[in-house]
């Protein structure tokens, strides 16, 4: 845990003084989790998925790394919530137009909102995954926590968003309408929601019944602030779970994003032969 820590700053820090290994590092531990959410918020085209991850890497690069030192450097963790709000605004300009095709089928804020309203915070995590396209057998690696247990509110899902219980694939059915309600839900924050550090103490378990208690309530009645529970939950699962990028996908990205003028288009060769 500690190297990890450890390595995690000075990952980032190499990486804001340009070293190209601690880029190569940065792939290697990052592109794991940001292909797999890339996967599940934008899955078709399959080829979207390592686009996006490029246009985010070169983001984060351009302008002497502003966008990489806006995002949280105290954990890692933070730092991979703040990735992951990077991908979903990047992949919702990006979304082709045919991925709108199911998205009238998608509850709105309102819906999500009257379907979770009085269930137990458990239930709440699980049916917000649910919806977001997550299927039983990953959802019970996130949350640690079986979704039999929400059985009687799944069953509210039953009647407008059928598809939605029955995913077998982690794959959101609505691209488009479920990234601008992301997009909604993380622009509503109040004076009154916990910072995200006391989120990260909550699951560590270093958070007080007393500490803990009004956290979890406000969170049961705010939509914001599950969101970015849940958000913290996939990006911790994601970071232990998807596989490692092979050695030689490490170094195609490398090279593609290159460290040798990404923005410029290589001339046509016959422009080169007559010196243009
Ligand atoms: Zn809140």
């Amino acid at each position: 845990m500690v190297r990890g820590l450890v390595t995690f700053h000075r990952i980032l820090s190499g990486c804001e003084s340009g070293s190209v290994e601690a880029w190569k590092a940065f792939l290697e531990e990052y592109s794991p989790v940001a292909l797999e959410l890339c996967r599940v918020y934008f899955p078709s085209p399959a080829s979207l998925r390592m686009e996006l991850w490029r246009v985010a890497v070169a983001r984060l690069r351009e302008r002497d790394c502003e966008e990489l030192r806006k995002l949280d450097h105290q954990g890692e963790r933070e730092f991979l919530a703040g990735l992951r709000a990077l991908l979903l605004l990047l992949g919702g300009e990006r979304l082709p137009s045919s991925a709108a095709a199911a998205d009238g089928l998608a509850p709105s804020v309102e819906a999500v909102q009257a379907l979770l309203k009085d269930q137990l915070l458990v239930h709440q995590q699980i049916l917000f995954l649910k919806l977001a396209g997550y299927s039983n057998g990953t959802l019970e690696k996130i949350l640690m926590v079986s979704p039999r247990v929400a059985k009687d509110a799944l069953e509210r899902l039953r009647a407008g968003y059928p598809a939605a219980l029955g995913q077998r694939e982690d794959r959101c059915l609505w691209p488009g309408a479920w990234n601008a309600l992301l997009h909604r839900v993380q622009s509503s924050r109040s004076d009154h929601c916990p910072s995200l550090r006391q989120f990260v103490r909550m699951l560590d378990g270093q958070a007080t019944w007393y500490d803990k208690t009004p956290i979890e309530q406000h969170m049961g009645q705010c939509l914001h602030c599950l969101e970015r529970w849940t958000a913290l939950r996939e990006v911790v699962f994601w970071r232990r779970e998807a596989p490692r990028l092979p050695a030689e996908d490490v170094e195609t990205l490398l090279a593609e994003l290159s460290f040798a003028r990404p923005h410029k288009k290589r001339k046509p060769f016959l422009n080169l032969l007559f010196g243009e």
